[in-house]
């Protein structure tokens, strides 16, 4: 059963994910996730998939339906969040084929938001766990050290390859929530550009109207 998620770059879809991987025990699972992990150890997937996130262009859809298949057999009996998947309409399509998709969390922020948001984002290397500049601690980076990580800036968060990625999350993104809506799954519009509780808030009482929770 899956749950998808998704919304602008930056639109804090990996955050909210994560408080329902925590609250509810649900599997978060980022395709942009496991192709860093892929890139980070150097397989020929990785290698193949890091000219094109490097862009901000997506990965061919084979490679990735390679990645999504392993990611879903694994976690066949969770209840799945997922997160960066589908990102295009042969992927939704797809998706629909092998999987039963109960309803979308639709994060939305504006394009300048994304756009400052992710100029500003860091990143643990060794866990994948968001940071915001600006409200970066010692403890932070201390805590992604203890795990064998940096804190580093995406190579893909800059504003050249973020206006890249919002161009084709418009273009090709976009259309795939009409798709579901189309097929009758349920899509929940939630305002991104407040504060993480509050949309926190909104995600529950959204999944409790069709007690997924
Ligand atoms: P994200 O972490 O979701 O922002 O994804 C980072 C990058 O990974 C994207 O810009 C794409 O290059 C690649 N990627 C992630 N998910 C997909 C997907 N479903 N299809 C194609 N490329 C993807």
């Amino acid at each position: 059963m899956i749950i998808v998620i998704t919304g602008p770059q930056s639109s804090g879809k990996g955050t909210q994910a994560e408080i329902l991987q925590k609250e509810y025990g649900f599997k978060h699972i980022s395709t942009g996730d496991i192709l860093r992990e892929e890139v980070k150890a150097d397989t020929l997937e990785g290698r193949e998939a890091d000219s094109y996130m490097k862009k901000g262009l997506l990965v061919p859809y084979d490679l990735n339906n390679t990645i999504l298949k392993k990611a879903l057999d694994k976690y066949k009996d969770k209840t799945i969040l997922l997160d960066g998947y589908p990102r295009t309409l042969p992927q939704v399509e797809h998706l629909m084929k092998i999987a039963e998709v109960k309803c979308v969390i639709y994060i939305n922020i504006s394009d300048e938001v994304a756009v400052q948001r992710a100029c500003n984002r860091r990143i643990c290397t060794a866990t994948n766990k968001i940071y915001i500049l600006d409200k970066l601690t010692p403890q932070d980076y201390e805590t992604c050290k203890l795990a064998g990580g940096e804190i580093v800036q995406r190579t893909d968060d800059n504003p050249k390859t973020i206006k890249a990625r919002l161009k084709i999350y418009h273009e090709q993104t976009s259309p795939c929530l009409s798709y579901l809506e189309k097929h009758k799954i349920p899509v929940f519009k939630i305002n991104g550009e407040r504060p993480i509780d509050a949309i926190s808030a909104d995600v529950k009482q959204e999944l409790k109207k069709i007690k997924l929770i």
